[in-house]
């Protein structure tokens, strides 16, 4: 059936609005002329509301969100008591359980953040807690004995750490993913069934939030395989970039598998593996971002995960393999890294220029190398606020640095091609928010602005999750709504040009067409 939307605010993309937009019976917007020739028509009214291209998710980690949600659900609890009412009911409802997985416990927490604490909820199976950003797991003794670190002797980490307690054993507190997956890869594997249960339960969340595609960006062994199962079941109603994680130990001997899935992914009309995903540095939140200033605490200036040599062979490896590079860079040293990596990394496939994620931290001369290496930036713009997340790295940064983070207007001053993404599990997949932070840069009306400057505008938030989001996954369709494109756009409950940050805040998505398909019904 061909549709006419008209009786609210049309949004096209690139500052441009319509008062009216028709899509043909093949789910593509057209001219007037077009769907008065089709068999059959529908206006539809959109009752003073706003119309929106659909929205892309340039860097989230989908399967990872719905296996957090299969395990205890923790984000509401902040004190160490609920939590161990809540560990110890989980145990003792359920006997059988091998293996204890709870997510996401808040750092900010008081109370001692130990294996001890844990063995006093729950001593006899290892206990598995994931921190609010996923960068840090806090597990019991039984935990540490399974991955064999309680017997005084621990293996040499490529990044991150074991914290250690005075008596020299682990404190039970593992940074980063080096040493967290010493004991995540004992962790039980989910069944391929329950893996696409996982994944399915994450899309819904994707169709709630208006979103129609989303770039994985971390996919290991065994997961591009669930993406497949459920393609290959016809239960995808999303589109998926795969982004492979090059581990800096395994890089060679994995990324034959890489090219492996990549042809068998290319079976799949909703999916693709364009990208292989480098981390160059940790995050503030552990101190673990490189800096070129040292952290006011530790004193010292983070880390950085590859050797430039091996870094500049793989992004070339990469490139000459037609991928695209996504970079994790988070400090002003690991975006500069990056940055110099990239620059003499040799040939780019074309079309697919190199993403810097996260870029937290960033001065006006790394804009402008990132602009002449023609670098995108993939930002998080839900980070943008004075919530606890930022707030927990200003020991570490000071008040200056934190208040220069996430300088996302600046960049787009520089012309630099700016998409924006949720990084889902570690924060919302909820694209209404993350424009609320890009707009009026706080979450709510209680919370101090974090860097104001750096406001950017409506027109500017939506394009940084729709034209942007295509021009960074290399696409060709625009990710405006223009006609002869397939009709993928949010029908949001109000028209957000008239709204303040209340109505920003409480607004909803209607209806999220993806081909002219309204899959939130
Ligand atoms: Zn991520």
């Amino acid at each position: 059936m061909a549709l006419h939307f008209q009786g609210g605010t049309i949004y096209l993309g690139f500052g441009v609005y319509a008062e009216e937009l028709f899509v043909d019976d093949s789910g593509h917007i057209c001219d007037v002329e077009t769907f008065k020739a089709a068999k059959t028509q529908e206006v539809i009214s959109l009752n003073g509301n706003l119309l929106v291209p659909g929205f892309r998710d340039t860097h989230a980690h989908p399967l990872f969100a719905g296996r957090e949600a299969q395990g205890l659900d923790i984000t509401s609890i902040h004190t160490i008591d609920e939590l161990g009412l809540a560990l110890k009911t989980q145990r003792s409802k359920n006997p059988e359980l091998g293996w204890l997985d709870a997510a996401v416990y808040d750092r900010s927490m008081t109370g001692l953040q130990t294996r001890e604490t844990l063995d006093s909820f729950v001593p006899d199976i290892p206990v598995v807690l994931h921190a609010d950003d996923h960068h840090t797991l806090w597990v019991n003794t039984k935990a540490l004995e399974v991955a064999g670190l309680m017997n005084g002797d621990l293996p040499s980490l490529s990044a991150g750490r074991i914290d250690l307690a005075e008596n020299g054993l682990p404190t039970g507190i593992l940074r980063e993913w080096p040493a967290m997956s010493l004991v995540m890869n004992l962790a039980p594997a989910n069944s391929l069934q329950e893996d696409v249960q996982a994944l399915l339960w994450a899309e819904q969340q994707f169709i709630q939030a208006g979103i129609i595609e989303c770039q994985d960006a971390w996919i290991d062994r065994g997961m591009a395989e669930v993406y497949i199962e459920a393609a290959k079941q016809g239960l995808l109603k999303l589109d998926y970039s795969l982004a492979f994680r090059a581990d800096v130990e395994t890089f060679s001997s994995d990324f034959a598998y890489f090219l492996e899935l990549r042809v068998e992914l290319s079976k799949y009309k909703n999916l693709t593996a364009q990208a292989v995903k480098f981390f160059v540095d940790g995050v503030f939140g552990s101190a673990t971002a490189s800096v070129s200033e040292p952290y006011l605490d530790s004193k010292n200036v983070g880390e950085l995960n590859w050797a430039k040599d091996e870094l500049v062979k793989a992004l070339s490896i990469a490139h000459q393999n037609g991928f695209q590079v996504h970079i994790h860079a988070i400090g002003d040293a690991g975006v500069e890294f990056a940055l110099d990596c990239i620059s003499e990394a040799s040939y780019r496939p074309t079309g697919l220029d190199p993403v810097i994620a996260h870029a937290e931290l960033t001065t006006s001369a790394l804009l402008m190398k990132a602009k002449q290496l023609e670098t995108n930036l993939c930002m998080q713009p839900y980070w943008a606020q004075n919530n606890g997340m930022l707030l927990s790295c200003r020991d570490h940064l000071g008040d200056t640095r934190l208040h220069s983070l996430y300088a996302i207007k600046d960049m787009i001053d520089a012309g630099l091609n700016v998409s924006f993404s949720s990084d889902w599990p570690v924060s919302t997949p909820s694209v209404l928010q993350g424009i609320t932070v890009a707009v009026f840069r706080q979450g709510s009306s209680q919370m101090f602005k974090h860097n104001p400057d750096q406001a950017i505008s409506l027109e500017q938030a939506i394009d940084s999750y729709t034209s942007s989001a295509c021009k960074l996954l290399g696409k060709q369709n625009s990710g405006t709504l223009t006609i002869g494109q397939p009709f993928d756009a949010v029908i949001l409950d109000r028209n957000l040009k008239e709204e303040n940050l209340d109505g920003f805040l409480s607004a909803k998505v209607l209806a999220t067409y993806k081909a002219g398909i309204n899959l939130l019904v």
